[in-house]
């Protein structure tokens, strides 16, 4: 039986409890960014017009932010010059890149997202209010509470006389996207690192034989890629040897490679040829400002957070595993939400 002794103790520690617990929502409460902020142009400037960029303008336009979309004058997003796109969810019957790019904006535009088709030039926080990021787009200095870098990046080409003429009629950058346009022909991959030999692998799905030319006499990828490549017979390696044309008429019919110890040039039938020879970011105008890998690439957390507070990364320009239309796509929708709580917290309107 209890006391009514044991029962006022009880009663006076719920009360406790909820004096501890009141007291910590009031501390939260009065914990929060109370700062008066200055004038600012922009809830956020998204740098980049491709898939993560204007996935971006979709979402925050939609949720009523400030947003201004910038759109690189010198750059064009590498999805704009691929084919066909047959793995977008939602288009059964695949797209054009160009087409599924126009789809994006016509879409962030029916929300006001406001365009802007400049190059960004420079990025600071601002000297006496560091809420505030100065963004020099052209000749214009704009202000903004957060920025998302959505800049992309690109193949690195070889260089070989043939590889530009070629690119899109035999020349790809993308085994996902082109491989299945290659069943039963054969097919070179130019490269030794994860990517090469794990898109190698994915294309002997579809190709004859794939052949890997290496300029060195071993692999640089990881070693479960190397076992599995090694024991796939489809797969044929050529050591020590680097492409030094690509040829055809309309379409690729070979290629010529040159073996480096011995400067013998011989050629290789193939209808294909995918180079992965590295990618390489546009951030050149994050240098200094954020963290970057030993490549450039943008290193953020799991919400999409750089190394600055108030700039979120998304799509290829970061460092990620596997880079897609989805996966910018899918970056841009959740960058948004991450600056989206940022400001919130920087206004003092948390939730
Ligand atoms: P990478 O690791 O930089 O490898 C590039 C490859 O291309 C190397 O084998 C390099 O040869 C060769 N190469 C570079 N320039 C060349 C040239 N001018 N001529 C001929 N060959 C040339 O690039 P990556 O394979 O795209 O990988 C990039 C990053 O993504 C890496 O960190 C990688 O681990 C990661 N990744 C991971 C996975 C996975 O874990 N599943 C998949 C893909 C990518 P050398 O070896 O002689 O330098």
């Amino acid at each position: 039986m209890i006391s009514t002794f044991s029962l006022s103790i009880l009663t006076l520690q719920k009360r406790f409890i909820l004096i501890k617990v009141k007291t910590k929502i009031f501390g939260e409460i009065f914990s929060m960014s109370t700062v008066e902020l200055p004038q600012y142009d922009y809830d956020i400037i998204i740098i980049g017009g491709g898939p993560a960029g204007y996935s971006a303008g979709i979402y925050a336009a939609r949720a009523g932010l400030k947003t201004l979309l910038v759109e690189g004058a010198s750059t064009v997003s590498q999805i704009t010059i691929t084919d066909l796109i047959e793995n977008y969810p939602g288009i059964p019957e695949g797209i054009n890149g160009l087409d599924l790019m126009q789809l994006f904006k016509k879409q962030a535009l029916k929300f006001d997202l406001e365009v802007m088709a400049k190059d960004v030039v420079a990025i600071k926080k601002n000297a006496s209010s560091p809420a505030i990021w100065n963004v020099t787009v052209g000749e214009a200095g704009l202000k903004t509470l957060s920025v998302i870098a959505a800049t992309g990046a690109h193949w690195r080409n070889l260089g070989a006389p043939g590889e530009t003429e070629f690119a899109g009629k035999g020349v790809s950058y993308c085994a996902t996207c082109d491989g299945p346009f290659y069943r039963n022909k054969d097919v070179v991959v130019v490269g030794g690192g994860d990517t090469a030999i794990q898109e190698a692998l994915f294309l002997t799905h579809f190709a004859k034989k794939v052949t890997v030319i290496h300029r060195r006499d071993r692999l640089r990828a990881a070693g479960i890629l190397q076992k599995r490549a090694f024991a796939e017979k489809k797969i044929e390696f050529v050591w020590n040897a680097t492409l030094t044309e690509v040829a055809g008429g309309d379409f690729v019919t070979g290629v010529k490679i040159t073996d480096l110890h011995s400067g013998k040039i011989s050629k290789i039938t193939a209808e294909g040829v995918f180079i992965f020879v590295g990618r390489l970011p546009h951030t050149d105008i994050f240098q200094g400002l954020l963290e970057l890998d030993a490549t450039g690439f943008i290193k953020t957390d799991e919400n999409l957070k750089t190394s600055a507070d108030g700039i979120f990364a998304a799509g290829d320009c970061r460092v990620k595993l596997f880079r897609q239309v989805v996966t910018a796509a899918s970056d841009g929708a959740n960058a948004v939400f991450s600056a989206e709580l940022y400001i919130e917290d920087l206004k003092g309107e948390k939730y």
